[in-house]
């Protein structure tokens, strides 16, 4: 949702904006207050509708998201009341607040998209795109990546060892999560640890993605 704010505000670097602009709503949205400022296509494929465009789109244009809410164009006041009103208990740190390199934030802001990955580029049909992992995992996705992928043991190992080297990082409880659980934790932070600890969480993560790709 902070990610449609940038987007509708213009302030999401063009990598992104790019390819929501795609389903901004040409008309003008003075004429008819309830006109919605993005459209998907009616006729979707089921992986487009699950894709996370498509999901961030829909979420923005829900009626049970108030106007007043969208009107709020600075982004912290907006991520204030949206977090009252939607997310009461989940964590979002902004990755400005990251002390990332840049190469870093890039790929964890596309992480956290879904579009970084041959199977999102896949799903965002992009030309000539294969979505098998190099490994021939018919697809290459996040989960398949962070979890799965035979190629990436050794970088799944550092990341483990430097997960388990964060204060108050609960590893143990980590381990039982399942993998949607785990991936939402390593791009967000968990709910449970203070900002400090998710910081790191996070920060180690986005540093593991730059190595990934690297790999893929
Ligand atoms: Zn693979």
């Amino acid at each position: 949702m902070l990610l449609m704010h940038d987007v509708y505000y213009e302030n999401a670097p063009p990598y992104i904006s790019n390819i929501f602009n795609l389903y901004r709503n040409k008309r003008p949205t003075r004429a008819l207050r309830k006109t919605p400022h993005f459209i998907v296509p009616a006729k979707q494929s089921e992986k487009t509708r699950r894709g996370t465009v498509v999901s961030s789109i829909s979420e923005w244009e829900r009626d049970t998201l108030p106007d007043q809410l969208k009107t709020i164009p600075i982004k912290r006041t907006f991520k204030y009341h949206l977090k009252k009103h939607l997310f009461p208990k989940k964590t979002l740190i902004d990755t400005v607040h990251l002390n990332l390199d840049r190469q870093a934030e890039i790929v964890l802001n596309k992480t956290r998209c879904d579009f970084i990955f041959r199977y999102h580029k896949f799903q965002h049909q992009f030309n000539n795109v294969n979505p098998q992992c190099l490994c021939g995992f018919r697809s290459q996705t996040t989960q398949h990546l962070f979890f799965s992928c035979p190629l990436l043991l050794d970088l799944r190992e550092q990341l483990a060892l430097d997960l388990a080297g964060i204060p108050n990082f609960n590893i143990n409880h980590y381990n039982k999560l399942n993998a949607k659980e785990k991936l939402d934790t390593l791009l967000y932070g968990g709910s449970t640890y203070k900002i400090e600890t998710n910081k790191l969480i996070v920060t180690t993560t986005a540093n593991f993605i730059s190595l990934i790709v690297d790999y893929v």
